[in-house]
């Protein structure tokens, strides 16, 4: 998972890697590393801890100016964190530096037959295995290191997105992709190695994304040449023209990148519909559902794959699309859903859910619903992405660049993609009428307005959370479309403020959690007017009873719940099916500020990482 840079050109390598890598830095953050080479020897620098670490560590050491070089922040898969497993690792004759994103599933194997051949290992990485293999075959094989590369992928099983350079021939690096990203920035007479664009979005707008199974070596002074990993055969590198600018993955003078995508949704919401939400003509524009709108309207069923904040987003979505459209849906987590032998026909339409589009497990279950001969159809973030290419069509959330380990913009613009969808196909299929369907555009239509006033309650919720920072459990209760909101709320605390946190069904709880209801107890319940309020109102009574403590997130102007609650927190009334847009904004900055007060790092949480391209 973790992030890689590479750079090869006229400028210092040096600061332009280490900036790479603190942007990469949501990708993993357990240790990093960087190797340069010049005038014939490759300056390595690597520490465990993160990149700031390896900046001192390298000031502390000096390091060597170097026009080509690779860096690493890593996320552990194979060895714990330290000094010895962070990349870059050498190969055996220290000529070849790799850093590597993904695993190599038969390292052990490989491993095994190089020891026997007289290889000496240093780390317990995968990783490590990885070079001496292409080091054995360029060594037997009497080969360049491109070929070299290329025989060594051959032999291994897994994922990975590499970068290599060979002290003898330091004028290129070799790349290559298979599950894990890989960008190259096409400067003039420069080129940029990445997991994604943010590290070299400021030198150039030109990138070519690898596919899976491509290599490239990549030649200072020259071109790109892209190529089959299993075959020779070249391939005409396509060279994209990113949108991205530098603002938009920088902090703007926010302490946190989360708190900044917290208030970054209601333009984030608007950017997901605009062109899309055309109230005038009275349609909804998604050329992905329209050009396959047979697909759709034929499916017997919709099954939607995701995993962490994506699958509460395709929770939300189930209860939307049933009520829209009738038609029965299925939400699975990726990693369980790949690996049970689920029952997929053609008649099945999946949609898979990813803020990255890279998230591993999700790509599984697209590939396994392909073979079954299903529709797939993608909802990501990130252009280009591996989920954009695999699936046979998709939206885009178009959220702009989330940072934040901690989903929260991701979140509300899938829901709003997702509910554009539902509503697209509700009209096309008769399910709701016309003047139905321009209500809830015209509803979908405020919501930035809504979220924005749901953002002023920020003080009121820093508030609160000075009073339960120190709790050790939190409960969160919702129901209807708003018991994923629970779900979501209790996924935030418990990822960024190491809290342990559970989200129920707010009826569910009479079956098991309320038998932890105390008055240490905090307890969030959401409980907008519309939606089994009635219902909710009585739960709240019961959490009373056990002297639970009460934080309700309100529809404006509540006097029943808000009669019972310790706390209330108001949001704007809007149409049930909508509640979770804005009952979602005060649980992300309760978590927030429960972290901040708590001193956790939020926007780096431990063991985390922003990006899951391993199973
Ligand atoms: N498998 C490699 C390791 O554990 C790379 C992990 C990653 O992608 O961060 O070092």
């Amino acid at each position: 998972m973790c992030g890689i840079v590479g750079y090869i050109g006229a400028r210092e390598a040096f600061p332009v890697i280490l900036k790479g890598l603190e942007r990469l830095e949501y990708r993993g953050y357990d240790s990093a590393g960087i190797a340069l080479y010049n005038k014939g020897i490759i300056e390595l620098c690597k520490t465990k801890g993160k990149v700031a670490d390896l900046r001192a560590k390298a000031d502390k050491e000096g390091v060597v100016n170097g026009s080509i070089g690779i860096g690493h922040t890593r996320w552990a898969t194979h060895g714990e964190p330290n000094d010895q497993n962070a990349h870059p690792h050498y190969s055996n004759s220290g000529d070849l530096a790799i850093i590597h994103n993904g695993i190599i599933e038969n390292y052990a194997s490989i491993k095994e037959a190089l020891i026997n051949r007289g290889y000496e290992f240093h780390s317990d990485t995968d990783t490590e295995v990885l070079v001496n293999l292409i080091e054995d075959v360029k060594t037997n094989e009497n080969v360049k290191l491109g070929k070299a590369v290329q025989i060594a992928l051959n032999q291994v099983v897994g994922a990975y997105a590499i970068a290599v350079f060979d002290r003898t021939k330091p004028d290129e690096i070799v790349v290559a992709k298979l599950g894990s990203p890989l960008a190259i920035g096409v400067g003039e007479d420069e080129f940029f190695i990445a997991s994604d664009a943010s590290p070299f979005i400021e030198y150039t707008n030109n990138a070519i994304y690898l596919e899976d199974e491509q290599m490239a070596i990549v030649k200072r002074g020259r071109d790109v040449r892209v190529r089959q990993v299993r075959s020779d055969k070249p391939v005409n590198p396509y060279v994209q023209e990113l949108k991205m600018n530098l603002e938009q993955i920088e902090k703007g003078g926010y302490d946190h990148f989360m708190l900044k995508e917290i208030y970054e949704q209601p333009e984030a919401i608007k950017d997901t519909y605009r062109g899309r939400l055309r109230i005038n003509d009275g349609i909804v524009k998604m050329a992905g559902v329209e050009d396959n709108l047979g697909k759709f309207l034929n499916a017997k069923r919709i099954i939607i794959v995701a995993c962490g904040t994506s699958w509460h987003a395709g929770l939300v979505a189930e209860y939307i699309f049933e009520e829209l459209m009738r038609i029965p849906v299925e939400v699975e987590y990726a990693s369980e859903f790949r690996y049970r032998n689920p029952v997929i026909t053609q008649d099945d339409v999946v949609i898979a859910i990813s803020q990255s589009g890279e998230t591993a497990d999700t790509l599984a279950a697209i590939k396994l619903s392909k073979e079954k001969g299903a529709f797939v159809f993608g909802v990501c973030n990130v252009v280009g992405s591996s989920i954009s290419r695999e699936t046979h069509a998709g939206a885009y959330t178009h959220a702009g660049p989330e940072i934040g380990v901690a989903s929260t913009k991701a979140f509300t613009t899938q829901i709003t993609v997702l509910t554009l969808i539902a509503l697209k196909l509700a009209k096309s299929t008769g399910k709701i009428t016309h003047s139905e369907f321009h209500n809830y555009l015209a509803e979908l239509e405020t919501i930035p307005v809504k979220v924005q006033e749901t953002l002023k309650t920020d003080a009121h919720v820093a508030t609160i959370a000075d009073i339960y920072k120190d709790a050790t459990n939190c409960l969160y209760l919702g129901r209807g479309y708003n018991f994923p909101v629970a779900l979501e709320g209790a996924l935030k605390l418990k990822e960024i403020s190491y809290i342990h946190a559970e989200g129920y069904p707010a009826a569910e709880m009479k079956h098991g959690p309320i038998a932890l209801i105390d008055e240490q107890m905090p307890v969030v319940v959401i409980a907008t007017k519309k939606g089994h309020y009635e219902k909710v109102v009585s739960n709240v009574q019961e959490i009373k009873s056990r002297k639970g403590k009460i934080i309700a997130v309100v529809t404006q102007g509540d006097k029943d719940v808000s009669k019972l609650a310790d706390h209330v927190i108001e949001v704007p009334e809007t149409h049930e099916l909508l509640t979770p847009l804005l009952t979602t904004i005060p649980l992300q900055l309760l978590s927030y500020h429960i972290a901040v007060m708590r001193g956790c790092n939020v926007d780096q949480p431990r063991n985390l990482a922003k990006s899951v391209t391993v199973e």
